[in-house]
């Protein structure tokens, strides 16, 4: 019996490993690919997050800081300085959510967590004292379970828990891409009366671009992105052409804002996008879930003892 299963292994699931290692848990974290995809969705670490690092001997290994005065923006509203709050330390951090993820599981591992790799959970039943989860042909059991299982969490929705709030108003897409015309296109953030489009520029290389249309959601939030489309919406926004190839980790989002009706149903907790998820721009979307690892491991911890 473990005392603690985390199902899924992202950034919250394995800084939250990582986090109950060092108070003495070792938790099972449970992850469904076999591989990590490599795809970062989010780049940037905030105060918060990069002070919580820091204390830990973190935060060199995760990532680029800038400190003193930086403006930044919420949801693509420029005009915060963000070396207002940052008392401690760095007040932006850059650091792919990818590389992140791979530093927690490191520091999560030496620890004393296991990460079990190629396990998708797919059902749960709670019990007085513990919990029985199934991940493919297998059975096992854990005194907790949390659920660090993402926007459609399989966790939450065995729990019964559940994911309200308002849907989303807008479409965005994102894909990195080789851009054919790299300096006709206006690096960083643009913003026109259609919409924004966002450009990480690597003219030699794949440039991350994202598009963020007002008309209306996606039809179908879960259609495959093409090129064309991706293609089609940064025109439209620009009015003018974007020759683009070699598409790499398309995807499609908009700002629904959903919240779990609760974050602990017995002996089943959510962290991360499985409890909350909002419009991401600008990184509350995996600061957010940062800091559920960051409080919710010391509470969980406490309650092992
Ligand atoms: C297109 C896009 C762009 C984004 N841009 C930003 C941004 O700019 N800034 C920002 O802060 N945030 C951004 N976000 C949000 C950010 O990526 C998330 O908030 C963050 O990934 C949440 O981390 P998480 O660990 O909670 O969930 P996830 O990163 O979704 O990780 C969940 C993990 O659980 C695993 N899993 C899922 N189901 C199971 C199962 N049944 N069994 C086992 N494992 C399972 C998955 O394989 C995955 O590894 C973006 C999101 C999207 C979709």
């Amino acid at each position: 019996m473990y005392d603690v299963a985390i199902v899924g292994g992202g950034p919250v699931g394995m800084l939250l490993a990582a986090e109950l290692g060092l108070q003495g848990v070792r938790p099972l974290v449970l992850e469904r690919p076999a591989v990590p995809s490599g795809e970062s969705k989010a780049g940037t670490l905030h105060a918060r997050t990069a002070q919580s690092l820091d204390r830990r001997g973190l935060l060199d290994a995760v990532g680029r800081s800038s400190g003193g005065s930086v403006n930044f923006h919420f949801s693509g509203m420029f005009g915060l300085d963000l070396g207002a709050v940052a008392e401690e330390g760095a007040s932006i951090v850059g650091s792919p959510q990818a590389w992140a993820e791979r530093v927690f599981a490191r520091y999560a591992t030496a620890l004393g967590a296991e990460i079990r790799r190629g396990q998708e959970v797919t059902g749960l039943v709670q019990h007085d004292d513990h919990v029985v989860l199934t991940a493919g042909a297998h059975e096992l059991s854990a005194r907790y379970v949390v659920g660090t299982d993402g926007a459609r969490s399989t966790v939450r929705r065995a729990a019964g828990i559940p994911f309200t709030g308002t849907p989303a108003r807008v479409a965005a897409l994102m894909g990195d891409v080789r851009l054919l015309d790299p300096y006709g296109v206006p690096p960083g953030y643009t913003r026109t009366p259609r919409g924004w489009i966002i450009v990480w520029l690597d003219p030699a290389g794949h440039s991350r671009v994202t598009t963020y249309d007002f008309r209306a959601p996606h039809p179908d939030r879960r259609a495959p992105v093409t090129l064309a489309e991706l293609r089609e919406a940064a025109e439209r926004i620009l009015d003018r052409p974007v020759p683009m190839a070699g598409p790499r980790n398309l995807s499609r989002y908009g700002d629904a804002a959903l919240q779990a009706g609760t974050y602990r149903e017995g002996r089943v907790l959510l962290a991360g996008d499985a409890a909350h998820v909002h419009f991401p721009w600008g990184g509350q979307g995996l600061n957010t879930g940062l800091a559920d690892a960051f409080s919710r491991a010391v509470r969980r911890a406490d309650e092992l003892r």
